[in-house]
């Protein structure tokens, strides 16, 4: 058997005009690399540190093999084709980032490499005054702490497998961003953390929704994130809603897009009613606007 290596090289340009012949930059910033019967595309064509990166495959006869610069990535199947889901770190360097994958067709193999330009994400510094036990926890509370890590990491266990979802994720609740993902957060005047989440303006008693359909594998009181949902989505996918005021769910519920999982609170680490929503994927959070812009297909 002839393996033929096809190369094509490009760089997620934000002008399509900039593109090779064999790809192209659509409306929905991704960029796609096209050849025969095999389509190769990557959203977001130029991703921020933070971002979950789709890459989305037609045409291969097996799974694809890949990486994400120095990251392997998990191909899983779906209707037609493959997909892989990855979170790129918060502190990733602002240099290109080189996309490889391997695949097979009938007639032979092919590899495909393009280049994604990173974009500064401009994090934001904030202040915040939180009660006191929030920056000096006591042991009873540094234990609670622990046990809450714990149940998350059984939480987030859950093997690889096919996504559980058909459509695009949607909002969990409407309303005004009142922090976005990744801002530097300083609690009563100490560098603490960065925030990994998309804090949504609410009142006590709003409902949250189900960002798209999953499994409920965690509904716990915890101390920081307060009273948290953890729906896994597959595809190594979770969202987290936190501070509820009420659950509506219960772990092993299979929930459906915009079913709602609980009402709106201020439980935990906050100063105010609000929720959080928290996307995670490959053990690293990331930025739940820009999952909401992947097109799943
Ligand atoms: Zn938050």
């Amino acid at each position: 058997m002839t393996a033929a290596l096809l190369a094509f090289c490009l760089a997620a340009a934000a002008d399509a005009g900039a593109q090779a012949d064999a790809g192209s930059a659509d409306a929905g910033d991704s960029v796609v690399v096209m050849r025969g019967a095999v389509r190769v595309r990557v959203q977001p064509g130029a991703p921020k540190p933070g971002d979950p990166v789709l890459i989305t495959v037609y045409g291969a006869k097996e799974v694809p093999v890949g990486e994400l610069g120095s990251w392997h990535l998990n191909f899983l199947p779906f209707r037609g084709g493959h997909q892989a889901l990855i979170g790129l770190p918060t502190d990733l360097k602002l240099v290109p980032l080189k996309l490889e994958v391997q695949l097979k067709t009938d007639a032979k193999e092919e590899d495909y490499a393009l280049t994604l330009d990173i974009v500064d994400p401009q994090f934001r510094k904030d202040e915040l005054r939180v009660a006191g036990k929030y920056t000096s926890p006591s042991r009873a509370q540094k234990k609670w702490m622990a046990e809450d890590q714990r149940e998350f990491n059984a939480a987030f266990g859950q093997p690889l497998e096919a996504r559980l979802f058909e459509k695009a994720f949607e909002w969990p609740k409407l309303g005004r961003t009142a922090a976005p993902y990744g801002d530097r957060r300083m609690f009563n005047g100490k560098l603490q953390s960065q925030h990994y989440g998309v804090d949504i303006d609410g009142q006590i008693g709003d409902p949250a929704f189900a960002a798209n359909d999953g499994t409920v594998v965690m509904v716990r009181e915890c101390f920081g994130s307060g009273n948290t949902v953890l729906i896994h989505h597959g595809a190594g996918l979770y969202t987290a809603y936190f501070h509820l005021s009420r659950f509506d769910v219960k772990v092993g519920d299979k929930v459906k897009q915009g079913q709602r999982v609980g009402l709106v609170g201020k439980t935990g680490r906050v100063t105010g009613p609000h929720l959080h929503w928290g996307v995670k994927i490959d053990g690293r959070w990331v930025d739940g606007t820009t999952l909401l812009k992947l097109d799943f297909e």
